[in-house]
């Protein structure tokens, strides 16, 4: 049986830690000089574990296994969310360089802005499987400064570089081992999770056409208020939504804009962003079929009507059973009575290299749940339990 090294898997990621510390996590924005410096610093970890590395026109770092497959893939995103934590994302990819040293047979992506810093987003996991196009990198700009994603990559000194594909037929399937980011393997006492799939979002824009008035001189009987039709549909949607929802499934109003916005002016339009995510289409389509029910009653009840756009529609991604079986065995083994499998309820790399090949995740606990904030963290020995649990289960998966 391969012998998984834990302590260099822990001493990995401290040193990786160090780069763009910021107080007990990091700061390393896609492309900017600290995250450029991570990148360097995985070719040299990849190159020191028998890897070849390489780092393409997106910022994709890749460590190609040398010998014979069949091979798995391994990896995660290396940058951060500004002033973030230190293992979202660096554990995938530290996993990949563990596993690579303990000599299996292994190639390790960092994925690049998976973290969304340039508008798009996983740029990095898209680009590998040829669904990002030439474009769109035209378009994109920083989400934290303006900064044409173009110009980012010249100062990077990626401009130019060929963009890496999949070698079509090489993988056997990819490995993501995560932190859970949330609170349920903690609140339920458990160290490790095996991922059953991504929840798709589907995301939807409301706009509400009242009349913008005087909010003195219009009488109360007169008034159409955009912004009061809008937020009694929210209200509705929050009483009876519950009912069409799955066990896991979550809705979200990450937005609402009052036109023109000023305090002595009745709004004249309300845009609102709602989104909805789940693991199952046919509980997706039973949610948008209740919302499009409860904008079309609003619209009978409402004088200011709602047009309602969908903004997004994705599929999940579900984790590929063999993959997770071998997980699930490797959990019991040495995990016992200490795992459970779940959804994912954020997006990982692995919702697009799923287009490509079965895919499966590892979740670890969060402390308190935190993550996207510098404090995130997960215990030591979850950490390193977590990455015997993955060995194991690659192990099995390539049927060494
Ligand atoms: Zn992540």
């Amino acid at each position: 049986m391969t012998r998984i090294d834990s302590d260099a898997f822990l001493r990995d990621l401290n040193e990786l830690r160090q780069i763009g510390k910021f107080r007990t996590g990091v700061h390393r924005p896609t492309y900017s000089p600290q995250d450029m410096e991570s990148r360097r610093w995985l070719m040299e970890k990849l190159r020191e574990c028998g890897l070849e590395p390489s780092i393409d026109g997106i910022g994709n770092v890749y460590g190609r296994h040398k010998g014979p497959g069949p091979h798995l893939l391994v990896g995660s995103h290396i940058e951060s969310q500004n002033e973030a934590g230190w293992l979202d994302g660096a554990l995938g990819v530290m996993a990949g360089v563990a596993l690579a040293r303990a000599g299996l047979p292994v190639d390790v992506c960092a994925f690049a802005d998976e973290e969304g810093h340039f508008e798009g987003g996983f740029l990095g996991s898209r680009s590998i499987i040829g669904e990002l196009a030439e474009d769109e990198i035209d378009r994109s700009r920083s989400r934290n400064d303006g900064q044409p994603l173009r110009e980012a990559l010249a100062d990077a000194g990626l401009a130019g570089l060929p963009r890496m594909q999949l070698e079509p037929g090489r993988h056997k399937g990819f490995y993501e081992m995560h932190i859970e980011q949330g609170t349920q393997l903690e609140s339920l006492g458990l160290r490790i999770g095996v991922v059953t799939g991504i929840v798709a979002i589907w995301q939807w824009h409301l706009k509400f056409i009242g009349q913008q008035d005087h909010a003195g001189g219009t009488t109360m009987a007169e008034r159409r208020d955009a912004g009061l039709s809008a937020v009694r549909l929210l209200a509705k949607i929050d009483e009876e939504f519950w009912k069409f929802c799955g066990p896991r499934s979550t809705f979200t109003t990450g937005r609402i804009s009052l036109f023109p916005g000023a305090p002595s002016i009745i709004p004249g339009t309300a845009e609102v962003l709602f989104q909805f995510r789940d693991i199952e289409i046919p509980v997706l389509e039973r949610m948008e079929a209740a919302l499009r029910a409860m904008v079309q009653d609003s619209n009978r009840r409402e004088k200011c009507p709602a047009t309602l756009t969908q903004m997004a529609r994705a599929t999940p991604a579900l984790c590929d059973p063999a993959m997770m079986g071998a997980l699930r065995d490797a959990a019991a083994a040495l995990a016992p009575g200490a795992w459970q499998e779940m959804p994912s309820g954020a997006g990982h790399d692995a919702q697009y290299i799923a287009k490509k090949m079965p895919v499966s995740m590892l979740f670890v606990p969060s402390i308190g749940g935190i993550s996207h904030h510098w404090s995130e963290d997960t215990k030591e020995e979850d950490l390193a339990l977590g990455i015997q649990v993955l060995g194991k289960a690659a192990e099995t998966f390539l049927g060494k």
